[in-house]
């Protein structure tokens, strides 16, 4: 039975959940629900809106706690990923047969949203993750999976997906790194650039060229091991936001990787890469729209609280515009999002809507961060405040897995392409 059957999202404890406080907080995530997010939601299945009650009612247990503390001290919530494990959200979209969750990209898309809303770093950890997985589901054989997928599938070890350089990354089909045959080995040379999860993870999907005549028809993709030889990782990045993540440079001296390594085909990495970053676009797309959510959610709070000239600031029509334009964003770019994962549930093509859903959320996000930090004045500005972390968090939405403007390039040339 999957971990989000009906009957275990009605009843917590059948989820790994156990306090008596879960149970309260679950009823709680149902009543503010009705009261918050009747319309926005309204469209959902029942099994989606019951998932997003649990994500809701887990995230504010458990992920918004430690957010702050875990962005401040650069610390990989441990802990917590094994809880998300547990409940089923680190390979939500992985077949129950190979040990997954077995549910469907607009679960991916209402988990990922929820996780971010209280702790955008949880996000970043468990959308790459399951990219990583992914990418092995769709074009792994059995073996890989066995090896590469079953183990993951719970928090314990995690995975990434390397396919950045130093010297590439929206032009990912310039990949310089090597992987030479000798015998029955690959032989990987070169260094892979802002590998998230790269110092946590236990195993990456490695993008290298072997072939470089070819291009990017010569780019494979390898399942790789930590403890290969010859393989080791760089120093971790100090980032602006999404500070509990890792992000280091991957480096390859000779690292042997046997033949039966290569994901799926020779010389089809690129393809691969290309297919599941659509996917991936909509969790970061999911992820912004968390951000945004929890932006809009503190501004509004703290307008209903300050007073200034002896009103609260949300009787000014000021501070009302700036909140009337965050939720008009920030509902458009969900739809966008929702639209793009149930496309991809129907298995119809949707590069064109993820890039949109990624543009606009992102886009929004940075603007609900921006208005939030506003609202809030001089706390806005300070620490004691999540604003500004959703800040610093908001902006990498609008980077990593294509830039806006690598966003934009993919929709325009899919709508002339309609147009021909
Ligand atoms: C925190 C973090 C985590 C990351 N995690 C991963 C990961 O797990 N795995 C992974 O493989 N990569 C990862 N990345 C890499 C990320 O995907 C790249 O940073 C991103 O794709 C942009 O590439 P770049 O940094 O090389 O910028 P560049 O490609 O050098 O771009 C610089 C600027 O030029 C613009 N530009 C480039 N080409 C064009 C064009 N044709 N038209 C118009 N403008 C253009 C860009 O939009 C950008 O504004 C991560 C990056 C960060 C910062």
């Amino acid at each position: 039975m999957s971990r989000f059957s009906k009957e275990k999202l009605k009843n917590p404890s059948m989820l790994g959940i156990n306090s008596k406080s879960y149970q309260s907080l679950f009823n709680l995530a149902c009543i503010i629900e009705q009261r918050k997010t009747i319309v926005s939601m309204s469209s959902l299945s029942e099994t989606h809106k019951m998932l997003h009650r649990t994500c809701r009612e887990f995230s504010e247990a458990e992920l918004k706690p430690i957010a702050s503390k875990t962005d401040q001290e650069k610390i990989f919530p441990k802990k917590q990923i094994k809880k998300m494990g547990e409940l089923g959200l680190m390979a939500i979209c992985i077949p129950q047969d190979v040990g997954g969750t077995g549910l469907d990209c607009m679960s991916y898309a209402i988990a990922t949203e929820e996780i971010s809303r209280c702790c955008a770093s949880s996000g970043t950890i468990m959308a790459v993750h399951n990219m990583y997985l992914n990418v092995i589901n769709y074009f792994g054989n059995e073996k890989q999976k066995e090896e590469f997928i079953r183990p993951f599938v719970d928090g314990e070890n995690i995975g990434s997906f390397s396919i950045s350089e130093p010297g590439s990354g929206s032009d990912a089909s310039a990949v310089k790194t090597k992987a030479i045959k000798k015998d029955s080995l690959y032989y990987i040379n070169g260094t892979k650039a802002w590998c998230t999860n790269g110092y946590e993870s236990k195993a990456a999907v490695v993008f290298a060229s072997t072939d470089p005549s070819k291009k990017h028809k010569g780019i494979s993709a390898f399942l790789v091991k930590k403890n290969f030889p010859g393989f080791s990782v760089g120093k971790k990045e100090n980032k602006s936001g999404i500070r509990g993540t890792s992000t280091c440079n991957l480096i390859f001296e000779n690292c042997p990787v046997p033949e039966e390594n290569i994901l799926g085909e020779l010389g089809k990495g690129f393809n691969y890469a290309m297919k599941v970053l659509d996917g991936g676009r909509i969790g970061i797309a999911a992820q912004a729209c968390g951000i945004a959510q929890a932006s809009l959610e503190l501004a509004i709070d703290y307008a209903n609280k300050r007073t200034a000239f002896g009103t609260p600031i949300s009787k000014m029509q000021t501070i009302q515009n700036k909140i009337a334009d965050m939720a008009l964003k920030l509902e458009s770019a969900r739809l966008l999002t929702w639209r793009a994962a149930s496309l991809k549930d129907m298995n119809k093509p949707h590069t064109k809507e993820a890039a949109m859903a990624k543009l606009a959320a992102s886009e929004v996000a940075t603007f609900n961060a921006h208005q939030c930090i506003q609202i809030l004045g001089g706390m806005g500005y300070v620490s004691d405040m999540p604003a500004e972390r959703y800040y610093r968090d908001a902006r990498i939405t609008e980077i990593y897995e294509g830039t806006s403007e690598i966003q934009k390039i993919v929709i325009a040339a899919n709508i002339l392409k309609e147009y021909e």
